[in-house]
């Protein structure tokens, strides 16, 4: 593999629910940090579930000196609710957001102000201009729940034309689905950049879980090699480590304008991948 420029990198924490967690996280942070990330963000939980463990980590990463987005979502929540939340989050100094509709957990009905991300950018920049960058989701496998590959890209289109300044994908072990993405919003004549989000393999069933949930596709090779293991989890990291890697070699060969890690509150993998990659 021939050596290539470096590539920005961000990486995504989520807030953690007790006082070791939050302990944990903080030294994991320290870690990341020596990558020296353009951001971290953190999750937000649809329906505003966990906005004091989020808005909380948002400050502390603010006070270790390095920028901070907060994930933000829609779903459920109030016009009043959303600007209480812009309100806290500029006073804290953020500057960055990812604006998302989230997902409320099955039961509750598709009710409140907001129905799709796209709404809650409009919102953004009508209630606070430009004071926000603000990046959305993007889904190179389509989205789950998405009527048809044209709506969902017509969705992510008009996330765009309501204000967004770039945008972080679902993650994904196929590179071509990315590239692909890329060229179909550029056709349209958007010109956002659309980082990889990566997320770094360390156990199978927590994988495929997630992935099962999300719409991301784990290729069958890839799937097949982790059932494969059982509970080697040696064997697990370092397979994971080999296929995350040559993703992000070619996602970097391919211009891809960076790499967001869904660090999983963990330091080792990204940390790893980002030394094998230079
Ligand atoms: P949208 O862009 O609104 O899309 C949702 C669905 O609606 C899609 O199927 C789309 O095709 C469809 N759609 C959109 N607009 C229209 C329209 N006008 N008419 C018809 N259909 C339409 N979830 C959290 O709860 N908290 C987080 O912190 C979080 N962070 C995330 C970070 C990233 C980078 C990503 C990729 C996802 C994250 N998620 C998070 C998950 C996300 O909330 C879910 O994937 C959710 O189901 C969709 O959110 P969205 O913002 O992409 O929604």
């Amino acid at each position: 593999m021939t050596a290539t420029a470096p590539i920005p990198i961000s990486v995504e924490f989520f807030p953690p629910k007790t006082p070791e967690g939050a302990e944990k996280l903080r030294a994991v942070r320290q870690e990341l940090y020596t990558l020296k990330p353009e951001f971290c963000s953190v999750t937000f939980g649809a329906g505003g579930s966990t906005q004091e463990g989020t808005f909380n980590t948002v400050r502390d990463i603010l006070a270790e000196g390095v920028p901070a987005a907060s994930h933000i979502s829609c779903i459920g929540a109030t016009h009043a609710k959303v600007r209480e939340q812009l309100g806290l989050l500029k006073a804290m100094g953020v500057k960055r957001l990812v604006a998302l509709r989230g997902d409320l957990p099955s039961g509750f009905g598709i009710g409140g102000e907001f129905h799709y991300a796209s709404d809650l950018v409009e919102f953004v920049r009508a209630e606070t201009g430009d004071d926000f960058h603000i990046e959305v989701a993007a889904y190179p496998e389509i989205h789950p729940q998405a009527k048809s590959p044209s709506s969902d890209l017509q969705a992510f289109a008009a996330k765009v034309k309501a204000g967004a300044n770039s945008a972080i994908t679902q993650y994904f072990y196929n590179a071509d689905a990315y590239f692909r993405f890329v060229e179909e919003v550029d056709a349209l004549g958007l010109s956002v950049p659309i980082v990889p989000g990566i997320m770094p393999i360390a156990s199978s069933t927590q994988l495929m879980r997630f992935s099962d949930a999300c719409g991301a596709e784990i290729p069958r090779w890839i799937r097949l090699r982790l059932q494969s293991y059982g509970d080697d989890t040696a064997s697990i990291k370092a397979f994971g480590l080999d296929v995350v890697t040559d993703l992000c070699e070619q996602l970097r060969a391919g211009g891809a304008p960076g790499l967001h890690f869904y660090s999983m509150n963990q330091s080792a993998a990204t940390l790893e991948i980002c030394k094998r990659l230079g």
